[in-house]
């Protein structure tokens, strides 16, 4: 399995040239997409998710054309976008098995085994019947990763996963991020150099919508 893009270009209406022919060959595994604010990750990240338009290129998942056949893209994708909101009244047990009810698990013993191992997985089981407006950030990071486990994706896009964790907190989500990323592509993106080299096969750096260096972390960081 990988995920080719090719010269994958978007201009915002007000003129802002996010990703200036961005191309990216990404094997299974986790893939670092390391850059500062404002570099484009987003944007990439939003495109994969097929939440925006790219004005050109192409986005591959072997035979799967991520940019023109959004259905089967949804059915194979989870993804964990920056700001992520949670409906704060609902437990994280019932919007699990709520999404998975959506994503057409119709058997209820199925749904509830994924469900339960979702839960025990991401570490949420003692905290499975309170509702997701009491969760602290970190627990809300993880059911976001939860909820995007659900129908076995083949790919992952996680955006600046760990921005306002404690350091604990941001261990213990890398921990699960390592778990899920074996047989699946991972894609995270970070201005964590530290994020990429611990957890990353592989990486790439961009900068103002440009890849500038894309490789193995060991080859492209230092003193790793
Ligand atoms: P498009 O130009 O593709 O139509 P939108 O203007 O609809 O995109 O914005 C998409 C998302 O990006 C919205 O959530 C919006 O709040 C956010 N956004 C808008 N302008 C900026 C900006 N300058 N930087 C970062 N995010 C922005
Ligand atoms: P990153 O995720 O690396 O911080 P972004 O993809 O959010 O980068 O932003 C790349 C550039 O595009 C920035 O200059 C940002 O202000 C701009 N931008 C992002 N989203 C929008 C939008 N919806 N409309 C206009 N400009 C945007």
């Amino acid at each position: 399995m990988e995920l080719q893009i090719k010269d994958l270009s978007k201009t915002y209406s007000n003129g802002v040239h996010a990703l200036k022919n961005v191309s990216l060959n990404i094997p299974q595994g986790m893939f670092g997409l390391l850059g500062p604010n404002g570099a484009g990750k987003s944007s990439l990240m939003r495109t994969l998710a097929t939440l925006q338009q790219a004005d050109s290129g192409s986005i591959m998942l072997d035979d799967i054309d991520i940019l023109k056949d959004k259905g089967r893209v949804r059915e194979i994708l989870g993804y964990l976008p920056q700001e992520f909101g949670v409906y704060p009244k609902i437990s994280s047990y019932n919007m699990l098995n709520h999404i998975a009810s959506l994503k057409g698990i119709s058997n209820k013993d199925e749904r509830k085994d994924l469900v339960e191992s979702l839960l025990n997985k991401t570490n949420l089981w003692d905290v499975r019947n309170k509702s997701l407006g009491t969760y602290s950030g970190g627990m809300k990071q993880r059911f976001g990763i939860a909820q995007a486990l659900i129908g076995e994706p083949k790919l992952i896009v996680v955006d600046e996963p760990t921005a306002g964790l404690d350091p604990a907190e941001r261990v213990r989500f890398h921990n699960l991020l390592s778990e899920i990323g074996e047989n699946t592509i991972v894609i995270l993106s970070t201005h964590i150099v530290d994020d990429v080299s611990n957890l990353c096969n592989n990486m790439a750096i961009i900068c103002l919508g440009e890849v500038v260096a894309q490789g193995k972390p060991s080859a492209l960081i230092e003193n790793v």
